[in-house]
This record gives C-alpha cells, sequence and structure tokens, in this order.
C-alpha cells in the first residue's frame, strides 16, 4: 500500500498523501459545490480565486514581491520553455533595440528596420551554460530555432570531466556574450545529480542593480531552497517533481518584460528580421494578460500545487527557509551514508556540484556494477524503497529526494544504502 512505499522516482513525483487525498473529494465534489474541480468552467470566480491564491502563495513562500514579478500558469512543459525562453527574450531584445533606434532616428520606419536587421546579424547573442542534460536540450532548442550563429556556448561541464556531466566549470572560464539577450542555466539537472551551489556570481547584478538578463530552469529544486529571486528575469519550472501533479508549468516573470515596460514585436517585424514567430501559447505577454487563462487551463492542477504550498507555508513559519533545512538534512544522511562506504558506492558527479534534489551514483562489488545495481534495486523495493533506477541515459542509481520525501524516508534509504555495503 502508499504507507509502505517511499518513491524516489525522478518525477512525477511523489505527493503528500494528505494532498491527494482532499485532491480525490474535490474531484468529486468541490467545496460542496455539486461538481468537481475538473468540470468547473476555467472562467468561473472560483477557477480564478484558486489562480490568485496559488500565485499570491508562491510569492509569499518564496519572499518574491508581486509588484515586480507575475506568475502565469503554462501547459506546455518544462520542454515547451525551452522555447518560450527563446521567443519573448529574444523578442524582448528587439523591442529594446527597436526602441533606442526610433529615439536616434525618428520616424523613418526603413532606416530603423535597416538597422535592426544590422543588429540582429552583428549583435544578438544568447548564452547557454550547458552543465547537464536538461540546458543541453534547451541549447539545442534555442539553436533550432534562431540558428546556431546567434546561440553562444559559454561553458560545457564535458569538456572538463572527460566527455560527461558532473562538473561546474569554473566562473573564470566562461565565456559571456557582450550583453547577450540573455544567459540561460538549469539550477539543478535531475539526470545528471548536478546543481549550482549558489547564485553565480559573474551573474550577480551591481549595486545598483543592473546586470545580464537571467533565465533559469529551476523544474526540479524549485521550493527545496531559498532563491534571489531579483536576480534573475525569468524562472521557469515544470510542476511534477516539488509543486504538483504533472500538465502545468510554471513562470516568474520580471514585470518589465510585459507592457506597458516591453511589448514583444510584431509577426510582421519578427518576418522581416529573419526570427521565428512565437506561438500565441508561448508569449507571455498573452498569457499573463489573460491570467494564465488565454485558453482552458487545468484548473485541477493549479488546485494540487496551490494545496501543495499552502501545506509548505502551514508546516515551515520560516517559509523556504524551513524547508531548505530539510532538504539539506535528508541530502547529508543519504551522501553520508555514500561516502562512508567509497569501496561500494560512488557518487557521480564532484562533490560541489552535488545536487540536493537528485543523488546520482553507482554501485560496483567485487568489480561488477551492473548485477551489483540491479541486486542493488531489488533488494530496496522489497523494503519499499523504489523508484531508484537512474535515467536510462546514464544508468546507475538516482535518488529523487524531492520535498514530498519524509525524513524518515531519508533515514531509511540511508539505513539501506549502509546495510548493503555491509552485506557481503
Ligand atoms: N528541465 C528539467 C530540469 C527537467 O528535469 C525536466 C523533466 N524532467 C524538464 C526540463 C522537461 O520537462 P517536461 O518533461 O515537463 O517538458
Amino acid at each position: 500500500s502508499r504507507a509502505d512505499i517511499t518513491y524516489f522516482g525522478a518525477g512525477p513525483a511523489a505527493l503528500p498523501t494528505d494532498v491527494l487525498e482532499a485532491a480525490s473529494k474535490a474531484l468529486l465534489d468541490f467545496n460542496g459545490t455539486g461538481l468537481g474541480i475538473a468540470e468547473h468552467s476555467h472562467r468561473s470566480e472560483l477557477a480564478t480565486n484558486i489562480i490568485n491564491e496559488a500565485k499570491a502563495d508562491l510569492a509569499n513562500y518564496l519572499e518574491f514581491s508581486q509588484d515586480n514579478y507575475e506568475v502565469i500558469f503554462m501547459q506546455a512543459g518544462g520542454t515547451g520553455e525551452f522555447a518560450a525562453s527563446v521567443y519573448n527574450l529574444v523578442g524582448a531584445w528587439v523591442s529594446r533595440q527597436h526602441a533606442a533606434l526610433k529615439k536616434d532616428l525618428g520616424d523613418d520606419e526603413e532606416a530603423i528596420l535597416a538597422a535592426l536587421r544590422n543588429k540582429v546579424e552583428t549583435e544578438l547573442k544568447v548564452d547557454y551554460i550547458v552543465t547537464g542534460g536538461w540546458s543541453l536540450k534547451a541549447y539545442q532548442e534555442a539553436q533550432r530555432l534562431l540558428g546556431p550563429e546567434y546561440v553562444n556556448l559559454v561553458a560545457d561541464s564535458r569538456t572538463i570531466n572527460d566527455g560527461k556531466f558532473g562538473k561546474i566549470p569554473d566562473e573564470s572560464t566562461w565565456k559571456l556574450s557582450k550583453d547577450a539577450a540573455y544567459v540561460y542555466f538549469c539550477d539543478n539537472e535531475t539526470v545528471d545529480g548536478v546543481e549550482f551551489p549558489a547564485f553565480p556570481s559573474i551573474l550577480t547584478p551591481d549595486a545598483n542593480g543592473n546586470g545580464p538578463i537571467v533565465v533559469a530552469d529551476m523544474s526540479s529544486n524549485i521550493l527545496s531552497r531559498r532563491i534571489p529571486v531579483n536576480n534573475y528575469s525569468l524562472i521557469f519550472f515544470g510542476a511534477q517533481k516539488n509543486l504538483g501533479c504533472t500538465g502545468v508549468t510554471v513562470a516568474i516573470l520580471k514585470k518589465s518584460f510585459l507592457p506597458p515596460h516591453t511589448v514583444q514585436p510584431s509577426a510582421p517585424l519578427l518576418r522581416k528580421l529573419g526570427l521565428p514567430i512565437p506561438p500565441i501559447i508561448l508569449q507571455y505577454e498573452i498569457i499573463a494578460k489573460n491570467n494564465s487563462l488565454y485558453n482552458t487551463l487545468s484548473i485541477f492542477d493549479v488546485y494540487i500545487a496551490g494545496q501543495v504550498l499552502k501545506k509548505l507555508l502551514k508546516t515551515y513559519p520560516d517559509k523556504v527557509d524551513g524547508q531548505q533545512a530539510v532538504a539539506e538534512k535528508k541530502a547529508s544522511l543519504i551522501y553520508g551514508a555514500l561516502d562512508a562506504h567509497p569501496d561500494v558506492y560512488r557518487v557521480v558527479p564532484d562533490k560541489a556540484a552535488r545536487s540536493k534534489m537528485n543523488i546520482c551514483f553507482r554501485v560496483t562489488k567485487n568489480g561488477d556494477t551492473d548485477e551489483t545495481e540491479k541486486t542493488f534495486l531489488k533488494a530496496a523495493t522489497v523494503l519499499g524503497l523504489t523508484g531508484l533506477k537512474g535515467h536510462r541515459s546514464v544508468g546507475g542509481i538516482r535518488a529523487s529526494n524531492y520535498n514530498s520525501i519524509p525524513l524518515e524516508g531519508a533515514e531509511k534509504l540511508a539505513k539501506f544504502i549502509d546495510d548493503f555495503a555491509k552485506a557481503s
């Protein structure tokens, strides 16, 4: 039964049982309305309240201001955000250049267009830091949409680690573009178990708040640690790890990228510049203007996310700091057990880049890894420790230590790791 299992899957991840119990009732009859939450109109007042409460609770828990940041619910997953970030932030770059040229050239639209074309050709760059499989996919999507000539590879972990992920290149080696349209990184690489230990200092804004435009994918570590939201222009994450169930993706976007501050370029202008035209459903401006209801949104998914946030706020009076302390404790228990047996376990990523969410390791006994890992997984399953198989692209073992894993679950896994090493 559910109570016997601790599920360490990487996503979709386990959700708190009490949230699911409440949700199962809400699916049949939401708050005595006689209609389930998935049946109510997304245009109803009830749906709008669910959206607005989830937005406010997210801002409250992560401690950012809704005056400066808009929260939008999107529907194309983390993968959709790889494209959305390209479209919207390149669009914002075009919009800024256009406004600057208009100041210089007045109403001479032809001259503006020629100058803009020249700027696109000579100055437009988007920067990617590739530290694992997901930032690699985002980098490739940018290359596909824009053309490789516009995409600058700032750093690639594989070049300093025998062709494999597992390290974060030293910032002194990063090749940042001058005035990139944005700098992109993945804060936690789910497949490779690599997490940035802190916000990169080279990207930190100066005392006046001026700095690069930073985009981060936080799909697999959002809500687990404090983040300096003000350092980012865009943070996005799929819900299906720490926030809720699959089906909704969240973007936290600096309001200066939305009207009236920034208006996205029109389709004809983008066409003239040879730049990609975003599908309307990936335009933040459109989604924000409609409070995430441009088209039919799954209110059930937003409801679940909202319930998870309410539970977090109730559990941790000091908000994300409280959850962070627990996440660190759980991770140190599991890494501690692994490090105690270096003859059997090898943690894949470098110590400085170890993820607190996705703990990736190999298991070897008597010179054999593959069979030993199979035995390890079988023995773990017998104890109710499931979902531990590594991603198909890298193999090995991965324990996803998301927020819904209780401390006791991490203790149980740490004990099993210790016992398995000691058993002959
Ligand atoms: N980014 C990260 C860090 C992920 O872990 C994942 C999925 N596991 C994605 C992006 C892609 O998300 P989706 O499957 O929702 O497109």
